[in-house]
């Protein structure tokens, strides 16, 4: 058994973390040990308990913030409400944050929050009530603020969440300037920003679509390269799953199935995705979408021939009991953690590609972090440039009509002239750092003969981090 098991010989979530951290510190040899186990630990767990009166009745909830690195500040991550919230859920969530952080050039070190509550069976008065008090308690402890820790949404939270957050910040930090910063993922009209809500889904897509580029790559796994035409299955039609499932739609990729908690729908031809989201709205399920087969167990959408698996929904979905049986050639982790170490070694030994979600799902925090830059600077982004540039591009039409003695039609006209507004701008940043981080991961792996992209991802991750620590100094 191996020191990363418990006496069940399972893997707890945080030890699966540790363990693709040792893979990849054997590629750190000349780094000190203690540096290592430094970059390993989680620098603060802040377990709290506090009360809530629902109803007539007081009810004592339980809730995390856990911040694994202060190499770099603030600490940036998600808040997620679920009832298999537990400590060791979070310490990892925060752990792959700071990884995460780091590969994207993100400037934050990573955390994450979490309250071990059903959201789907307490009324929305009461989850305001129990966000309002959580961000209190953080509050009251110094685990909140622009510079000092900046949560985010995640799995059963969003936007109405994020902006209680920031109403109860601003309530008790009142004349703080920066106050919008204190957490991203708002709605726009509350300091959010545009492209933030659809990020890691598009991020997920532009990561998988640069994949699918990768000529070699491509035949390694015996498939043609490009999106166009590629079966894919996603697991979760949640924020990621839904964003996900749509820029793949129409991008000509082929959904085959989509699965959710009460099951699976599977049409060989391909599903359209929003009218499957309209139906999941209009009747609370996705069964029973017409043109469409019901598959009752939903794990079981996840094994069926494809050639690209998303899992977009809880972590350990694939593991030892159901890798083997996993006919995807590539797997993209839109969810955090979704598969097991030893269903790893499974999927590695079948030659799966496994696009990690340190790296697949960074477009979220990367968007985030856009959010932050947004609520510092006090201004839309390309409020000063957009009409500039629009001046200037007409400008410049004019000579280009008056040498070439030719008139552009106002069609025309109208594509070259537009400039930049948020949503283009924050969009390609996106596309840039997805693109540029799948690249970086991918060189390393050649570079210096890793087996996997996880473990180049860590490499890359490792790297980053030691290098701040080393410009840093340890405090003696
Ligand atoms: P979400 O709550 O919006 O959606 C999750 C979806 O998964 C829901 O529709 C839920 O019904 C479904 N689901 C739950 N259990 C399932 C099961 N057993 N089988 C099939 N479907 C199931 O959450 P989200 O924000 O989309 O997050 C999904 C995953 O992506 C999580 O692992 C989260 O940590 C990760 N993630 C989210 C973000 C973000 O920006 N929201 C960023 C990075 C990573």
């Amino acid at each position: 058994m191996s020191k990363n098991q418990n006496k069940t010989g399972a893997y707890s979530f945080f030890n699966c973390i540790e363990k693709n951290f040792d893979k990849a510190a054997r590629f750190l040899s000349s780094i000190e040990k203690g540096l290592l186990e430094q970059i390993k630990a989680c620098n603060a767990v802040y377990r709290m308990h506090f009360p809530v009166k629902i109803g007539k009745e007081i009810r004592v909830i339980e809730a995390y913030r856990v911040q694994h690195s202060h190499h770099k500040l603030p600490c940036k991550g998600g808040i997620r409400y679920s009832i298999k919230v537990n400590q060791d859920e979070v310490m990892t969530l925060a752990a792959l944050m700071t990884y995460k952080c780091a590969i994207v050039d993100v400037p934050f070190g990573g955390a994450k929050g979490g309250i071990k509550i059903d959201p789907q069976t307490i009324s929305t008065d009461n989850i305001e009530k129990i966000t309002r008090r959580y961000t209190s308690e953080l509050i009251k402890k110094n685990f909140i603020g622009p510079g000092i820790d900046v949560p985010a949404p995640d799995y059963g939270t969003g936007e109405r969440e994020m902006s209680w957050i920031f109403d109860t910040f601003l309530s008790l930090r009142s004349g703080d300037v920066d106050a919008l910063a204190c957490v991203t993922g708002k709605p726009v009209s509350q300091g959010g920003v545009r492209g933030r809500k659809e990020a890691t889904g598009l991020g997920v897509f532009y990561g998988i679509r640069e994949l699918c580029h990768v000529k070699e790559d491509m035949y390694s796994v015996g498939l043609d390269v490009g999106l166009v035409g590629k079966k894919i299955i996603i697991q979760g039609l949640g924020n990621v799953g839904y964003h996900a499932a749509t820029f793949f739609h129409e991008s000509g990729a082929i959904i085959i199935a989509l699965a959710e908690r009460e099951g699976a729908i599977y049409n060989e031809k391909g599903l359209n995705v929003s009218k499957v989201f309209s139906h999941l709205k209009n009747t609370g399920s996705i069964l029973n979408f017409p043109e469409s087969k019901n598959i009752e167990n939903t794990e079981k959408a996840l094994e069926l021939e494809c050639d690209i698996l998303i899992p977009a929904a809880l972590e350990n979905v694939i593991h030892k009991n159901n890798a083997n049986r996993i006919k995807a050639k590539i797997i993209g982790e839109a969810a955090n953690g979704p598969i097991t170490p030893e269903a790893d070694e499974i999927l590695e030994k079948k030659g799966v590609i496994i696009v990690p979600d340190i790296y697949l799902n960074a477009g979220g925090v990367t968007v985030s972090y856009f959010e932050w830059l947004k609520n510092l600077s006090h201004v839309r982004y390309g409020r000063m440039e957009k009409k500039f540039s629009e001046n200037m591009n007409a400008e410049l039409l004019q000579v280009i009509e008056t040498i070439c003695n030719k008139k552009i039609s106002t069609e025309e006209k109208k594509i070259i002239l537009r400039g930049p507004r948020e949503i283009d701008l924050v969009r390609s940043g996106l596309e840039d750092t997805m693109i540029n981080g799948f690249h970086k991961i991918r060189d390393l792996k050649k570079s210096s003969k890793i087996e996997n992209m996880r473990t180049a991802a860590f490499v890359l991750a490792i790297n980053k981090i030691i290098d701040s620590y080393e410009k840093l100094g340890i405090f003696p």
